[in-house]
């Protein structure tokens, strides 16, 4: 094909083209010939571009294609010409990365200007990454510790109920997501294909290449580790600097001949000064304290909706029953996921929210003396039980209205709340749902046996939620019950609380992406309310970078 310029030839990219869960595989060529209307020998290739399923009738589980069709150009115009009407049959779109700007061959950073970036978490990653792909030799700063290290006491809080405030599940190379699910997907507009380069360098950087055609890919918690490691072998390759344990504290802001403020340096914990005229800012929405030195150097910040509830752990059977019904336990399958959401009486929208097919619950505090939950799972989701997010929206209007950290405020009560209902000890206080439905206590496990470590403390969970949460989640378990069997099963164990849903903050940004009111500051990532998961996180720093690399080097 490659000698008679087939390869050098665009594709055509059709999209939902549905076969059933168990077609041989050559049942797609003819498909394909079906669907455009030409013979099978016209088509000169064809290769999968992403597949999903459609499950909603479960005795016809569907696999739901996009596939990237090679014919001749004459015939690809024919095609392109009748179907015209039909968006599923377009050209295949040009994915491949292009850099805005490059830095000059020997570029050399004068005093302040080799761009920093602070937090190495999906958006700070990402954003090093570019940045050292440019040519720009970016300097990393991370509080936390490089991603082994960090294992260590992350697990110390799930083992031995010990908390390393610097280092732990929202802390340390990698950042929040490093101990998740790994779940990457997003509802993003992505015109441009970011979210395909960044799947391009977790593949480089060793996550398995399923998840390029994945339509719902994810990796989980041992590959993360890893990537992140080797991604920052790329980094340091290419003149990257890390500097790990290394807290920015404070912000040099000064005003410019034209009357605007302007970042000139860091103040690093270790007592270093940084000069530093442009800073990516991707420190993830546990940076309380940052926020506060933001807030009080008058960066511009403002208050962000989030939402706030409970995991909820289910066997995973249950789910993949009520989802996949008699192809339960299917391998191209896999453990089924759900998504819910139930508009309350109250007003509030409760919805599943991270959900971790084959997973646990885990710790994820970042502060003495507060417990909050999350989810994570190993790439072969093989535990017993799936656990989700339920939780229900709060807006600053109504529920934290008056100060632009408010949020943060409200976060810390519940949390603190939380860690006195489990007892005072790092366990999760926790109920099963017909003991929180019935309105009392929960004394006793049923069938169900919660993954969360260091342990579950059987309580009531209204004593560290809100009652419009607990009235929202009482009208919603049963609606929730009735479209997935045995959802809503008396047994069935929540523990709390989920504050960490989004950051109770937005750091808003122009159109430059720097700062409303303070030039050399980029605000990215999901700390700065512009991102919400690995994936948008990590898109959001490849944005970032471009807009740092192109004032810079326009300069
Ligand atoms: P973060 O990942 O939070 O990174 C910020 C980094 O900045 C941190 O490493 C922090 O230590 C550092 N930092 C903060 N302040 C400073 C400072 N002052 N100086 C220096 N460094 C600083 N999302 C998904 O899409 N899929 C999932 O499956 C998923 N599962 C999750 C499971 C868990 C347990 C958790 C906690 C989160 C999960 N998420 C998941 C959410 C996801 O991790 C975040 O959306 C994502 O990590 C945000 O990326 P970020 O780079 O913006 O911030």
């Amino acid at each position: 094909l490659a000698a008679q310029g087939v390869e050098a030839h665009p594709m055509l990219r059709l999209t939902e083209l549905k076969l059933p869960l168990d077609h041989a595989s050559e049942a797609m060529l003819p498909a394909i010939a079906a669907r455009l209307g030409v013979g099978e020998a016209q088509i000169l290739r064809h290769a999968v571009a992403k597949r999903g399923n459609d499950a909603r009738r479960k005795n016809a589980i569907q696999l739901v294609y996009a596939v990237d069709v090679t014919l001749s150009p004459q015939d690809e115009a024919e095609v392109l010409a009748r179907l015209a009407g039909d968006t599923h049959v377009r050209p295949t779109p040009d994915t491949s990365y292009r850099f805005p700007v490059r830095a000059p061959e020997g570029w050399q950073a004068g005093e302040g200007e080799r761009p920093v970036v602070i937090g190495a978490g999906p958006c700070g990653l990402l954003a090093g990454l570019i940045l050292a792909q440019m040519g720009l030799r970016p300097i990393i700063i991370e509080r936390g510790k490089a991603v082994r290290e960090r294992t260590k006491d992350t697990w110390a809080l799930w083992r031995k109920s010990v908390l390393t405030p610097e280092s732990n599940v929202q802390f340390g190379e990698g950042g929040a997501g490093t101990f998740s699910d790994g779940k990457l997907y997003s509802r993003i507009k992505d015109p441009r294909h970011l979210g395909r380069k960044v799947l391009v360098e977790f593949v480089k950087a060793g996550a398995p290449d399923d998840i390029l055609t994945e339509a719902h890919p994810h990796i989980g918690t041992f590959r993360l580790v890893t990537m992140v490691m080797s991604m920052r072998e790329t980094i340091e390759k290419l003149g990257g600097e890390y500097r790990f344990g290394t807290r920015v504290d404070d912000f040099a802001v000064e005003t410019d001949a034209a009357g605007e403020r302007r970042l000139a340096g860091l103040h690093l914990s270790n007592g270093e000064y940084l000069p530093a005229r442009r800073v990516i800012m991707a420190v993830g929405h546990s940076a309380r304290d940052t926020f506060e030195v933001l807030y009080n150097r008058g960066v511009h910040i403002e208050a962000k909706p989030f939402a706030i509830g409970v995991r909820i752990e289910h066997p995973q059977s249950l789910i993949d029953q009520a989802r996949y019904g008699a192809c339960a336990k299917h391998p191209i399958l896999g453990p089924a996921a759900y998504a819910l959401a139930h508009q309350a009486s109250n007003g509030r929208s409760v919805y599943s929210f991270c959900m971790c097919p084959g997973g646990r619950v885990v710790a994820a505090a970042s502060e003495e003396g507060r417990v909050v939950t999350n989810g994570m799972s190993q790439y072969s989701r093989a535990e017993f039980n799936a656990n989700s997010g339920l939780v229900v929206d709060i807006t600053p209007e109504r529920d934290f209205p008056g100060h632009p950290l408010a949020g943060i405020a409200l976060q810390r009560h519940w949390e603190e709340r939380a860690f006195v209902a489990g007892g005072s000890n790092y366990q999760a206080p926790g109920q099963k749902v017909g003991d929180f439905l019935a309105g009392k206590p929960s004394s006793a496990f049923g069938s169900i046996v919660p993954s969360y470590q260091p342990g579950v403390h059987l309580t009531a969970l209204e004593e560290c939620l809100p009652d419009f949460v607990t009235d929202a989640l009482r009208e919603a378990l049963p609606v929730f019950g009735r479209q997935m069997a045995g959802y809503d099963h008396p047994d069935v164990v929540m523990t709390g609380v989920e504050t960490r849903t989004s950051s109770p903050v937005r750091i808003t940004r122009g159109k430059d992406l720097q700062s409303l009111n303070t030039r050399g500051l980029y605000p990215a990532g999901e700390g700065a309310g512009y991102a919400g998961g690995i994936l948008s996180a990590a898109v959001d720093g490849i944005r970032a970078a471009e807009a740092l690399a192109q004032d810079l080097l326009a300069g």
